[in-house]
């Protein structure tokens, strides 16, 4: 391609809209441009692009026997109500799309595609016999997130692989999701990228897990907890670990006691001269279903402690069918406003108690649940001669124990959030890490969910009606091109990977007027293209400073400028990467190139 005939405008300051290096820099070199908020029109370099990442993740997906199809975007909401995701989707989250047709019709634009094929594997699995199978596609999906930002990290409407796979049995399904394992590894490494996997949060599905594909950089949503023995890495939401030991409580006979202006764990522990490892805390939330049940929740955790709410989350969605729902709404902290709606008198806040009287809950509104429910984290159970709150503003209780002035909430769990220097469950002398991570893929095994959902079941050898077990893949192919800059650039602009760059070379002539340098770039430029070798031809009427820079900002891998060298027979080559300048015979360009390029695929 001619420079001089594509629709090819960088910039020179970077764009205010863009907050993180790699949105700018996309920005910047003509990549993407803004149509809305989290919508971006892909430029011609930016497609050439992500048709390189599609055509990595097609032929990974290819060699595990997977099968590409095209599933449609606008789905009909029957299959999202028969999943029991039309309200969470549409309203809870609010993640997705919906429309109504000209006939009043319920439709929404895809986010995610479970339903979709749960639908076409009902109609056209029957047999033991066509098991597995594994169908995936490379499209767009439409969500509407509540931050859209970062570019093309959390757009609105973004490129994903996702696959599913059908199976008869857990084992048969593992050995799908290894082979996706490895498929995912392949598809980052052959992207040059340098990522690491991790254990992540399934939700409440539960099943037999789910790995996250991070690429690490400063710029991502998401915490990953690691320890440098390479042996344990996970999301945060799902992370785990071993929580300080706590201090041996000197309080040995119970007592309230007055502690005035005390509400917080530091102020308790300063008044008292205790450790906070010594505190139970009492945390409020307020959780919705999807029934529009609420349910005032009151978790115990050790005072040094915090509360994952990904794992609250998980317990509470679990606990859906004692209030006769199905899936969790909202989960939050109560402020005055909404604690108004349901405290039928002040509660004593910070002064709480595991046994906060259900009273405080008013009894004439159907809507909320009369009772609190009670969690308790590991951590609280496990101390003994207890500091915790009196119900009553300024005291407190000390020297308490569960089963004797506290009752043990039913519900013990590990609602505790692992972070930066716990010690780790696998090995105590390991020490967690913290990184930002982007997450590239997921890989997520969901068992008979949708299956049994939707009544997609399959004829067993023995005859049975079998529900089909399910995993699920995806990949966000549009976020990885990106996550790509995010990993390499310089101050001068992207450092694309070989393997995904738009084009492999750019030619540079200095000057347009001279014909010399015109005649053996136009040579060089046919012969590249032949060879296989991807050219852009800088012929614009440019001062060679800006065709410089705008070579560097756009980020091809080669650069070959038909400068004064010719005059000696040789071009000079230039590599982004590390700006090492080379002069090479011109009968030799072609060759060389094509083995540095073929080196590094
Ligand atoms: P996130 O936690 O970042 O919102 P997710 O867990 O909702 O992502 P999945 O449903 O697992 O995402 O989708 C698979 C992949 O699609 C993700 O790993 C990510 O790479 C990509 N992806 C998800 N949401 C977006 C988005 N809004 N913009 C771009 N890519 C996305
Ligand atoms: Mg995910």
């Amino acid at each position: 391609m001619r420079l001089s005939q594509m629709l090819f405008v960088t910039l020179r300051e970077d764009p205010t809209e863009a907050e993180i290096p790699s949105h700018k820099l996309l920005l910047r070199a003509g990549y993407i441009r803004r149509i809305g908020s989290g919508v971006y029109a892909y430029l011609p370099l930016m497609w050439r692009v992500l048709q390189k990442v599609s055509q990595i993740v097609r032929e990974e997906m290819n060699a595990t026997g997977a099968q590409e199809c095209l599933l449609p975007q606008v789905q009909p909401s029957e299959l999202w109500k028969e999943s029991g995701r039309w309200d969470t989707y549409t309203k809870a989250e609010g993640i997705m799309f919906s429309l109504k047709d000209r006939r009043d019709r319920s439709l929404a634009l895809g986010p995610t595609h479970e339903e979709v094929i749960t639908a076409v594997a009902r109609d056209m699995i029957r047999s033991y016999q066509q098991l597995p199978l594994h169908l995936y596609q490379i499209q767009t999906k439409f969500r509407d997130e509540i931050r859209p930002r970062f570019g093309l990290m959390r757009g609105r409407e973004f490129i994903m692989k996702d696959g599913y796979s059908f199976h008869t049995s857990e084992d048969s399904l593992k050995q799908t999701y290894q082979d996706m394992d490895r498929a995912y590894r392949n598809i980052l490494r052959r992207c040059g990228l340098d990522f690491c996997a991790v254990e992540a949060d399934s939700g409440a599905i539960g099943g037999s897990g789910s790995q996250e594909f991070m690429v690490l950089a400063d710029a991502g949503e998401d915490e990953v907890l690691y320890t440098p023995d390479g042996k344990y890495a996970a999301n945060v939401e799902k992370a785990v670990s071993l929580p300080p030991d706590a201090v041996a409580s000197g309080f040995t006979t119970y007592q309230k006691l007055e502690t005035p202006n005390t509400p917080t764990i530091a102020t308790l522990c300063e008044f008292l001269k205790c450790s906070p490892t010594q505190v139970v805390k009492n945390v409020l939330y307020q959780a919705v279903y999807d029934n529009g049940i609420t349910v005032l929740v009151l978790v115990s955790i050790r005072g040094d402690q915090d509360v994952n709410e990904v794992k609250l989350h998980n317990q509470l969605t679990n606990a859906a069918s004692r209030y006769g729902g199905k899936a969790l709404l909202s989960l939050t902290v109560p402020d005055p406003e909404t604690q108004a709606k349901w405290a039928s008198k002040p509660l004593p806040l910070g002064y709480i108690a595991p046994s906060l009287e259900d009273d405080y809950i008013i009894s004439d509104n159907k809507q909320i649940a009369p009772k609190f429910l009670r969690l308790v984290d590991h951590t609280a159970v496990e101390l003994q001669n207890l500091v915790t709150g009196s119900n009553q503003s300024g005291y407190h209780v000390v020297g308490a124990n569960w089963g004797q002035e506290f009752k043990l909430p039913d519900l013990v769990a590990d609602l505790r959030k692992a972070k930066k220097g716990d010690r780790s469950i696998h090995d105590p002398s390991q020490t967690l890490e913290s990184a930002r991570g982007i997450e590239i893929g997921h890989i997520f095994q969901l068992g008979t969910k949708y299956s049994q959902a939707m009544g997609a079941t399959y004829t067993s050898e023995t005859g049975e009606d079998l529900p089909l077990v399910m995993g699920c893949y995806g990949v966000g192919v549009s976020r990885l091109a990106q996550a790509a800059v995010e990993q390499s650039y310089d101050k001068d602009g992207i450092i694309w990977p070989v393997a995904i760059a738009p084009y492999h070379v750019i030619i540079t002539v200095p000057n347009v007027s001279d014909n010399q340098q015109m005649a053996i770039a136009q040579q060089l430029y046919s012969q590249l293209n032949q060879a296989g070798v991807e050219t852009l031809l800088d012929d614009r009427n440019e001062r060679a400073g800006v065709k410089f820079k705008d070579a560097d900002l756009v980020g091809i891998p080669y650069r070959i400028v038909t400068g004064r060298a010719i005059k000696s027979g040789k071009v000079e080559l230039v590599q982004r990467a590390d700006h090492e300048s080379s002069e090479v015979p011109i009968e030799q360009v072609v060759s060389l190139l094509q083995q540095k390029i073929s080196q590094s695929l």
